[in-house]
């Protein structure tokens, strides 16, 4: 443990680890959407790294937070500028499983610069998820939070109830957090609700239970979470609302100028939302840091910018 010059121990703060989707994204910038059957050219083409968890290490790294990336990659050009992108923003991907067959996933993305609109289409074939046995190979004593993009939610479960027998093992203060996203509307990930002490809902997932609101699906899906979690659904332009043991919370929106790209908004809300919490500030201020950055991240294309 790192001693200070005045004698007094400090702890080196752990990290965040993310676990999920990491895919190439091949971003065409354009100003006005393509008609069907025609030939665009396009304002700029970006490769981007891209996936839910990977985009939260991102702006987690922007932020000044020492993470780290789990999910699974396949050997070749793709992941050789993947695994690239994530070591120059100092995120660490150790624990990246090398899968032997699939391909590593990519989406080709349009960001019309005239609505700030994101379309994206995802080639996510055949390239397994990482497993419980995967995780069980994790030195867990490095983190301090663990999220995850749900996607294969039985294994996700199994994951979550090894930091659950982990953290008995440990005294309070050495106990990780743990946070999962619920962003498609698929049967298998609702088992993730009753898991995780931050969940995190889309409007997608809201909608599709019948909320017409962040604040209506937060109240009525609180019966879902675990006793003691918080339940938070972000919704674009009209901000996020939580609710936890301790009652109702709202943020608005904090919009740009001017909307430039939406692609990311909700991956940089929960990193941002994370950041703060891992900071020790409460869920309140917490909303309303994830709604800054994410509205700064709207006005700007990519990431660098938002802090
Ligand atoms: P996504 O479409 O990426 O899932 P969300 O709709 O969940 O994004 O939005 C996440 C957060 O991003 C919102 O809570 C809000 O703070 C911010 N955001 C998204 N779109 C806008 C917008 N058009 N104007 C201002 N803020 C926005």
């Amino acid at each position: 443990m790192p001693y200070r010059t005045d004698g007094r121990m400090t702890t080196k703060k752990k990290q965040i680890l993310c676990v999920g989707l990491v895919c190439l994204d091949v971003i065409n910038v354009v100003d006005k959407f393509p008609v069907e059957d025609t030939d665009t050219r396009c304002l700029s083409q970006i490769w981007q790294r891209g996936g839910n968890a990977s985009n939260s290490c991102t702006v987690l790294a922007l932020l000044g937070a020492p993470c780290g990336f789990l999910g699974s990659l396949a050997p070749g050009h793709v992941s050789d500028f993947i695994t690239d992108d994530f070591e120059s923003r100092d995120i660490n991907i150790s624990n990246i499983v090398w899968q032997q067959a699939g391909i590593t996933p990519s989406a080709c993305c349009i960001v019309n610069l005239s609505s700030g609109s994101r379309t994206v289409i995802v080639s996510d074939m055949n390239l397994c998820d990482v497993t419980s046995n995967d995780f069980r190979k994790i030195d867990l004593s490095l983190y301090q939070w663990i999220h995850w993009e749900g996607r294969n939610a039985s294994e996700q479960v199994a994951m979550i109830q090894q930091v659950e027998q982990y953290n008995a093992t440990v005294s309070a203060e050495l106990r990780i957090t743990t946070s999962v996203e619920i962003e498609k509307t698929r049967e298998e990930l609702y088992q993730l609700f009753g898991h995780g002490d931050f969940v995190f809902i889309s409007k997608d997932v809201a909608r599709h239970f019948g909320f017409n609101s962040a604040s209506e699906a937060v109240k009525g899906l609180y019966n879902r979470v675990k006793p003691g979690a918080y339940l938070i659904c972000a919704w674009a332009e009209q901000g996020a609302d939580a609710m936890g043991p301790d009652g109702v919370f709202h943020s608005n929106a904090f919009p740009p100028e001017k909307l430039v790209d939406t692609l990311g908004a909700g991956d940089t809300f929960i990193a941002a939302v994370l950041f703060s919490l891992y900071n020790g500030k409460c869920i309140q201020e917490s909303l309303i840091f994830g709604c800054q950055i994410a509205g700064r991240k709207c006005g700007i294309q990519g990431y660098d910018g938002i802090v």
